[in-house]
């Protein structure tokens, strides 16, 4: 699998933008009311953890985060239900068998 590339300033400016747009108080931390928040400047992949097997499911969602710089809450959201994957550049969302898709 390849690594997803960092995010660009561009990206980022485009991706808080648009978070912002869809957050209730517009970016304030919903745990300590601090503000501002960060983005990180990176795709994560969330994936599930198997607690019986103790494996990790391959397929993840690519996510973004949001980070509060005064708590360090952070908060994942989904590209692809965030409507982001024009600004990250993904078009297809990650297949998982007996999943729904977001
Ligand atoms: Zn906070």
């Amino acid at each position: 699998m390849s690594e997803l590339p960092l995010l660009t300033q561009d990206q980022t400016n485009r991706i808080l933008d648009r978070l912002r747009g869809k957050l209730v108080g517009g970016g304030i931390c919903p745990a300590c009311h601090g503000s501002p928040l960060l983005l990180a400047n990176d795709v994560y992949m969330v994936t599930k953890y198997n607690v019986s097997t103790r494996g990790v499911n391959p397929n993840g969602q690519p996510c973004v985060s949001l980070i509060c710089t005064v708590c360090g809450h952070s908060m994942f959201f989904n590209v692809f239900v965030a409507g982001l994957t024009d600004i990250v550049g993904l078009t297809d969302p990650p297949v998982e068998a007996g999943a729904n898709k977001p």
